[in-house]
């Protein structure tokens, strides 16, 4: 039996290639430096895969930004806007040209915007995207891959070169040429492919990893043939290569004949996320290929449960012989940390319940040494998941009691939104078009040097206190000086919307270095969700209160939703998903309620990442978005319906899920619109959305000033879409990452924008 990696982490457990990558970006290393921070990672990586013993390591996993655009410089996908920037280069394959498209290149008289980034698949992994034009000829353009190749090939290693699959590639990219088909498509990068295939062969690769995560979501039939059509092609022309056809995130369900029938030698599934695609997968499998089983999370942090693992390889060992069975993680490691013994603070109890990138690579080995007979192994693992299930602090009676009393009434508040909408309007008194913020104002730092004072013991916590207040007071007089109808207290005391309510809930633990990469340079170090959650007091109370005893227009309350929290953690897996969001929500709900009965009179719960959690198949969509909505009625509906409930989620393609948002039932909801000139808001239209919309009428994620005129022209287009009474006016997002100067004007003209659109309706 084979062990096999389908990529391991590059960032650096001590995240050298991010201090790397940014310090050459300041101009303060040089390439040389930056090239061997990398090499040395690399080595590393191959060294620590060798040493544990695996077979299939991977290489061209490594990527100093992202995989995908490591692909697009491959095979010369070069964007129309950066074609005389490339030909400015005397190498075109240079990094400088690479990081251009990666963040945007502004300077020798260039201002060109970076590829757009979006997410991959359903991880907080971001990609860039590739765009397909007209002025793209394709052919090899990097020896990256190669050169890796060989890299690893000098220390004695003949790794699995890795590259993103010719169907997935296309799949994730954009075309932006009038009329070429996806087929065409692949007919004019195929040569480009087998170039890439070529040159790896020929330096001495004998497997090769082509990863095709599309095959885990819904394929039309066109799309379909041209996995036929790729990889067909790719067989014709090297017969003697090992291709590993690589798919994780899901099942293969309406995929699987598909895949079955392409002409590789080994197919690798993952058995994390889908188990159950063992039995169907087995029961037409070619006799001509090998099959990777993904038995180890690539997605989490836990420990594998090996005598569920035994059972998945057992059943392929005995349909397929051991010969043809390969044992892997499910997916790369990319999305793990790297190595749990750098924690020195978890607790040791559940620190033996985890396990790290490092680790999972130990336990595919050792899962091969006990389908070998190795029952030591098998025993000891078996004591942990026992004593996991049982331990304090897991399971707690209380939650759970409350678990099983919700009814369908905890779901629901007293009146409809029609009804509420005049009562709320009586208490609150706004005018038409009220304007608000999102929740945060700019961290600047000095904020940000108090809590990290505070962290660190080098203030107390009263003077830590102190320090707080006075920004809050300074910012509820500021903004009642502009003229804001709604004001909040600024989030000042919030290093992250999720990390934030981790640190006060339950159930929760946090690690020092548990990093993993987000885009490009940028890590996210993830919560872990261990046992139950509930709430031992309350959260955000004392400084809602405080702001707003400071005024007399509300100020809302701030809280993070349940599905947010949820998908920014590292989620425990004893239990379903969405039970852990319920137990969530039930913490916030008891929040909600606090912050009520202690006057405060508008409370938003913001839901950014609701949408993130959308699985990858349609058949699954739905149920998802009905328990994720219940989970955000559930943390909402105690209040009294003079209360009002908003809600905040940025960017979000909300065309196919408005039912979903509608049937929320928030009072308000915020949303980031700008950007796209409120085309999202004809979807509410379109629905006939009832309750209150703010659309945002200015993008936050730049410094650039909006004007008077066209935040009034953004207005005067959601009245046209939507009753003017249900218009909120606000930015697109919280102002955490701005500057305070341009914060200032942009509100200032958007109070103004909002008093002369008022006028006029
Ligand atoms: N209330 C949060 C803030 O203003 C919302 C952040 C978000 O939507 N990502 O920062
Ligand atoms: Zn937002």
């Amino acid at each position: 039996m084979m062990t096999n990696i389908p990529g391991y982490p590059r960032i650096g457990s001590q995240r050298e290639l991010k201090k790397a990558c940014e310090n050459y970006w300041a101009g303060k290393i040089s390439l040389e430096k930056l090239e061997l921070t990398a090499r040395l990672l690399r080595k590393e990586h191959w060294e620590t895969l060798q040493q544990a013993g695996i077979d299939l390591i991977p290489s061209n996993d490594f990527s100093f930004y992202d995989q995908m655009l490591d692909m697009s410089m491959a095979l010369g996908v070069i964007p129309a806007r950066f074609q005389e920037l490339r030909r400015s280069f005397a190498n075109p394959q240079c990094l400088e040209l690479y990081f251009a498209m990666a963040r945007g290149y502004q300077k020798n008289g260039f201002d060109l915007t970076a590829v757009e980034m979006t997410k991959w698949f359903d991880t907080n992994y971001h990609y860039l995207v590739p765009e397909f034009d007209d002025s793209q000829t394709y052919g090899l353009q990097s020896n990256k891959s190669v050169t890796e190749f060989q890299e690893a090939l000098q220390q004695g290693i003949r790794t699995k070169p890795v590259l993103i699959g010719p169907v997935t590639y296309i799949l994730c990219g954009k075309i932006k040429k009038a009329e070429l088909t996806h087929a065409a498509l692949l007919q004019q990068l195929l040569p480009a492919y087998l170039e890439l295939l070529a040159a790896l062969r020929n330096a001495g690769a004998d497997w090769i990893q082509l990863d095709e995560p599309c095959l885990v979501t819904d394929l039309d039939p066109a799309d379909q043939l041209l996995y036929q059509q790729a990889y067909a092609a790719i067989r014709e022309a090297f017969p003697e290569l090992k291709l590993l056809l690589t798919t994780y995130f899901g099942a293969l369900e309406d995929n699987t004949s598909l895949a079955l029938s392409l002409p590789v030698n080994a197919l690798h599934i993952d058995l994390v996320r889908a188990p159950e695609q063992l039995e169907t997968i087995l029961t037409d499998f070619p006799e001509t290929m090998q099959l990777s089983l993904g038995v180890v999370d690539g997605r989490n942090i836990w420990k594998n449960d090996y005598t569920a693992s035994l059972a998945l390889i057992n059943r392929a060992v005995q349909a397929l012989g051991q010969e043809r069975v390969i044992l892997g993680t499910s997916c790369s490691l990319l999305h793990t940390p790297y190595n749990l013994d750098d924690e020195t603070t978890l607790d040791p109890v559940i620190k033996q319940w985890m396990a790290f990138a490092r680790q999972k690579v130990a336990e595919v080995v050792a899962l091969k040494q006990i389908a070998a007979g190795d029952t030591t192994l098998l025993t000891a693992n078996q004591q942990v998941m026992e004593q996991r299930k049982t331990a304090p602090g897991i399971h707690v009676p209380a939650v759970k009691a409350r678990m099983a009393g919700i009814t369908a009434d905890d779901f629901a508040r007293q009146r409809s939104f029609a009804e509420r909408q005049p009562l709320q309007q009586q208490k609150l008194q706004l005018p038409l078009l009220p304007t608000t913020t999102i929740g945060s104002f700019p961290q600047t730092v000095e904020i940000r040097q108090l809590r990290s004072n505070l962290k660190k013991g080098y203030i107390t916590v009263a003077q830590y206190d102190a320090d707080i207040s006075a920004a809050i007071r300074e910012v509820i007089s500021w903004q009642e000086s502009l003229g804001l109808d709604v004001l909040v207290h600024g989030e000042f005391e919030r290093n992250d919307m999720v990390e934030y309510f981790g640190e006060q809930l339950e159930g929760f633990l946090f690690t020092q270095n548990g990093w993993v990469q987000s885009y490009g340079s940028r890590c996210v170090k993830p919560p872990v969700i261990y046992g139950d959650v509930w709430r031992p007091q309350p959260m955000t109370v004392a400084w809602s209160q405080y702001a707003q005893s400071l005024t007399s227009k509300p100020v809302k309350g701030m809280l993070t939703g349940p599905v947010t929290i949820l998908q920014w953690s590292f989620v425990r897996n004893d239990q379903p998903r969405m039970d852990t969001a319920f137990q969530i929500a039930l913490a916030i709900r008891d929040e909600v309620k606090d912050l009520e009965d202690a006057g405060i009179t508008i409370i938003q719960v913001d839901e950014p990442a609701l949408r993130e959690g959308l699985p990858l198949r349609k058949s699954q969509q739905d149920t998802y978005l009905r328990q994720a909505v219940d989970a955000f009625r559930l943390s909402v509906a105690p209040v009294q319906d003079t209360t009002q409930i908003h809600t905040h989620m940025c960017y979000a393609e909300f065309n196919n899920i408005i039912a979903h948002i509608a049937a929320m039932d928030a009072d308000v909801i915020t949303m980031e619109t700008s950007r796209s000139q409120m085309e999202l808001l004809e979807a509410f239209a379109d629905f006939r959305y009832p309750n209150e919309t703010g659309p945002g009428v200015y993008d936050i994620h730049s410094p650039r000033v909006p004007g008077v005129v066209e935040m009034s022209k953004l207005l005067h287009r959601a009245a046209a879409l939507l009753p003017a009474r249900n218009i909120w006016v606000n930015p697109d997002c919280g102002l955490k990452t701005r500057k305070w100067p341009e914060t200032e004007q942009a509100l200032r003209n958007m109070v103004q924008a909002a008093r002369e659109v008022r006028k006029q309706l």
